[in-house]
This record gives structure tokens, sequence and C-alpha cells, in this order.
């Protein structure tokens, strides 16, 4: 899809815009996500029950964050579903008319035949959505991780185990055929 579209056009057709994101499209998340997975969009346009135009913004995902606590990543899931009434600059200044509900909402400024790019809205509403300190809400999360990076493998414990105990009981007889064989 066209990464910059028209919200006024959107809404006169009633019509939507759809797709995933990758991290690439989103560079200022680069910096609080480590990675990301299956996060799709949707943008529509649209009339509130008032009439007021409107765009319906819905990101749906899961990002990698990383704990603040223990470093390690954190999934962290993205629902964000958020209305935005759309004006001109001339309906912005005007106050007159305005319903009492359009105060109370998220309104973006935009010029009929102006253009907006999907992707940094998109990216201002994950931002918006992202928790102010990232980390494990439950901290025993953090604990449990740090303990299976230094516990060694028990796979390769139970190897190291088998081999001394064979040292210590092969020792004693190697001593004792060694004595034997001297006694003779
Ligand atoms: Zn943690």
């Amino acid at each position: 899809m066209a990464r910059r579209f028209s919200p006024w056009n959107l809404v006169d057709r009633n019509a939507s815009l759809e797709g995933q994101l990758s991290l690439t499209d989103l560079p200022q998340l680069q910096d609080v996500a480590l990675s990301l997975q299956e996060l799709e969009y949707q943008i529509a346009g649209l009339k509130d029950p008032f009439g007021t135009p409107a765009l319906s913004i819905v990101i749906k995902g899961k990002l990698q964050i990383s704990c603040e606590r223990c470093i390690q990543g954190m999934s962290f899931t993205v629902d964000c579903n958020s209305d935005l009434a759309i004006k001109t600059p001339v309906q912005a200044a005007t106050r007159s008319g305005e319903h009492e509900l359009t105060d109370d909402c998220d309104v973006l400024i935009v010029e009929r035949d102006e253009k907006l790019d999907a992707f940094d809205l998109l990216q201002d509403e994950i931002l918006l959505a992202l928790p102010l300190v990232a980390a494990h809400s439950n901290i025993e999360d953090c604990g449990e991780k740090v303990v299976s990076v230094l516990a060694p493998l028990p796979a390769l414990e139970e190897k190291a185990q088998t081999s001394d105990a064979a040292e210590q009981t092969n020792k004693p007889f190697a001593d004792l055929a060694n004595l034997l064989g001297k006694a003779d």
C-alpha cells in the first residue's frame, strides 16, 4: 500500500488501509523494541454518529521489548484502538457548531489536500501504547530467567558426574592391581 494517504479522501470514500508493519517501517520504535511479530493495522475513514469525520486506528500484534530490571526480552501485546477526529485548520479555528464530545477526542488537523504518512501515524500510536517502564510485571519472571542462564545444562551436569564416578571406581582397582603385581 502507499505509505502516504489523504485522510479526507479515506473518509469521503468510507475506505480503509490495512497491512502489516515491520520494524524497519517504524524507526523510532527500533530504540525500544527488539523485534516484532505479526503487527497488523487498519486505518479506516469514517463519520461518527454525529457526522464528525474521523480516522479509526486499530493496531494488533506483539513486540519483544527489553525488561529494564533483568535486560531479558519480554513480550508486549499491542492492542491499540483509537479514534482521531479530523478537521481542516479552518474548522479547528472555528469553534462554533462543535459538539462537546469532540473536545474529548484527539483531533488531527489536516488540510483537505494534505497527505499523511501512515507509518508515522501508526508509530505514534504504538509509542503511546508502550509502558512507561518496561519490566516483567511479576519479579519472579525476571529471577527465573537469570537462574536458567546461570545453572549448568542438566545433560552436561549428569555426564560430568558419571565420568567422575567412573574415574573414582576405576582408580582403586588400578592401584590394587599394581599392588598385587608388586606383591607377587
Ligand atoms: Zn525482567
